[in-house]
């Protein structure tokens, strides 16, 4: 029986533990097979507070990962397949193996979504990717197209140009969304140039990808465009499906929380990008994390304190 059961590795899970750890919890946390989150697919984050000339985001994880493991966290490197937090203790699967926990932070985090265009699925791995930090180095010398308007697909192009002869950033509107640092430098870099209010409506290709469909969204005309790859930065999904039975979420299937850490469930707590469909950034997430185990501390002293009145009411009697 554990104390507090964490699901995630990310800034948000990992920060939890920290604090979790620190106040003698020993919490458990599941890191899943890829562990890290998001960061371990980033290059440098250079707005990480405490790293002056920035840092390497997977190199930022493990820092977290031996800060939460110094002071005791239990870390498992496997995926949580199904909970019940249903009831009391709360459990946690992952496979076979059953967990049971008084409390639980659910810091599941969010996956890059994909086009779901014609051709995408059969060229994944072979030229069409989500994650320009693992693949970009394959296409040295080679037109790379970004999807994406926003700081992911702006960041992704400007990493890309590293390898890339030319990098075209295809997006569906006539204005970025990305912050006007990110757009400011992608737009003046003379390796990356646009094409505006178009989408990829299919990616062509045998054993690796060659060109893509493109449409014209104000005049619906469509065009054939050589690429050599295609990296995909359009957001991501909250990573909801084990909890959605029990957990309240909203449209976006992101969990409901009044304060960003309770959720509809006393005990069940959230942080990160689960949540956080707003900020979405490592330094929000861990802060998230701070709270979700500073108020699962709370509740399991209350807890604490019920059962020993219980306890003494049972011995009175
Ligand atoms: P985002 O801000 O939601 O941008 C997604 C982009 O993809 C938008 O331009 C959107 O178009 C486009 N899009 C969405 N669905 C699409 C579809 N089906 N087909 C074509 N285009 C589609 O997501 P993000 O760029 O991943 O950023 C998420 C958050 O992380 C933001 O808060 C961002 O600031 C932060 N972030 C920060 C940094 C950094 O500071 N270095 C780096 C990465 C991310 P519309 O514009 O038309 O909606």
């Amino acid at each position: 029986m554990e104390r507090l059961i964490i699901i995630g590795s990310g800034p948000a899970g990992l920060t939890a533990a920290i604090y979790a750890a620190r106040a003698n919890l020993a919490p458990l946390l599941f890191a899943g097979y890829q562990y890290g989150g998001q960061l371990m697919y980033t290059t440098e984050v250079e707005n990480y507070p405490g790293f002056a000339d920035g840092i390497l985001g997977p190199e930022l994880m493990e820092s977290f990962r031996a800060q939460a493991e110094r002071f005791g966290t239990q870390i498992q490197n496997v995926d949580v397949t199904r909970v019940d937090l249903s009831q009391r203790p709360f459990r946690v699967w992952a496979g076979d193996d059953a967990y049971e926990a008084d409390s639980v932070i659910v810091a599941t985090g969010a996956s890059a979504r994909w086009l779901d265009v014609p051709g995408e699925a059969h060229l994944r791995g072979r030229g069409v990717s989500t994650c320009a930090t693992c693949d970009g180095a394959f296409f040295k010398e080679k037109h790379i197209v970004v999807v994406g308007g926003g700081d992911s697909a702006m960041e992704e192009a400007l990493f890309l140009t590293r390898f890339g002869s030319r990098v075209t950033v295809v997006h569906r509107r006539d204005t970025l969304r990305a912050s006007k640092i990110m757009a400011d430098r992608a737009l003046a870099h003379h390796k990356i140039d646009f094409v505006w209010n178009s989408a990829v409506v299919a990616c062509h290709g045998q054993t690796h990808l060659q060109s893509l469909s493109l449409e014209n969204l104000v005049t619906g005309e469509r065009s054939e465009f050589a690429a050599d790859a295609l990296f995909i930065a359009i957001g991501h999904d909250p990573n909801t499906a084990i909890v959605a039975d029990v957990l309240e979420l909203d449209a976006a299937r992101y969990i409901v929380s009044p304060d960003g850490v309770h959720t509809n469930v006393p005990g069940v707590f959230v942080a990160g990008d689960v949540y956080d469909i707003r900020y979405k950034q490592a330094i929000t997430a861990a802060g998230m994390g701070c709270k979700a185990s500073l108020e699962a501390e709370r509740y399991l002293e209350e807890l604490d304190a019920e059962r020993e009145a219980g306890g003494l009411v049972a011995s009175a009697s």
